[in-house]
């Protein structure tokens, strides 16, 4: 637990690396730090030592940890964190969900994203989300197929409470980064696609891709929103 502050500096100066190689600032890319699963204290832990954005993949265990983690924040005089929803969202979170994440970034079914425009506009919000795709055609992942894409983009336009600013993929789980390049170019394209279209309102400014395995050849391949997780809070990757 006490490697956090070390390997964050370690994950920092990859992704700068990485950041150079293909032509960009490093604070052009963010670092999240997944935290699900991860104690109060290794959150904060982190968060002393520099991190800024966080992220979780459930709705229920980010409620959990959101005061302790506010309340820390405001003790040692910090900025507040940013957090982000990166896992599954069920329509009956999107409530909870609202008052905490600022941007979710696993919206795959215009159902989800209907539910989540009527709760912004309760909340007189407009709320930004990202379309997670799924690029690996596996049948055990979320997101939309690329070719529904278009269609989602175009049915959303109606819907005022949600600001569509990117999209989000996950790779496969391999010991390779290499394998996952062509998914991660292939959410590339698809982002310069929609882009090309000129949909009033939507930007296509966040590319989220990339984890612990894989996240300098997503860098590499266009991201700016990295998840970072196991680099962070194991001693052992
Ligand atoms: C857990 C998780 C991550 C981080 O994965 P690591 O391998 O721990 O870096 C990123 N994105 C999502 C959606 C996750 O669920």
């Amino acid at each position: 637990m006490n490697r956090i502050p070390e390997n964050l500096a370690n994950v920092k100066e990859r992704l700068a690396a990485a950041a150079e190689r293909s032509g960009r600032t490093p604070d052009s890319i963010k670092l999240i730090t997944v935290t699900k699963g991860r104690s109060v204290t290794e959150i904060q832990t982190a968060l002393a030592a520099g991190a800024t954005d966080i992220g979780e993949n459930r709705v229920q265990e980010a409620q959990q940890k959101y005061e302790p983690i506010h309340s820390f924040l405001t003790a040692s005089g910090s900025q507040m964190c940013e957090w982000h929803l990166v896992g599954h969202l069920q329509r009956n979170k999107v409530k909870p969900a609202l008052e905490m994440f600022s941007l979710i970034h696993s919206v795959d079914s215009l159902r989800l994203l209907a539910e989540i425009a009527r709760r912004a506009e309760v909340r007189k919000e407009q709320t930004d989300i990202l379309i997670q795709i799924n690029t690996t055609g596996e049948a055990s992942k979320f997101g939309l197929d690329s070719k529904d894409v278009q269609d989602f983009v175009e049915k959303s336009l109606t819907y005022s409470g949600v600001r569509i600013v990117g999209l989000m993929t996950m790779g496969m789980l391999s010991s390779s980064p290499e394998v996952n390049r062509p998914a991660f170019a292939s959410l590339r394209m698809l982002s310069d696609k929609i882009m090309a279209e000129e949909f009033p309102g939507i930007t296509m400014q966040y590319l989220s891709m990339g984890m612990t395995n894989d996240f300098e050849v997503a860098i590499e391949e266009g991201a700016n929103l990295v998840r970072i997780g196991r680099a962070i809070f194991e001693s052992t990757v």
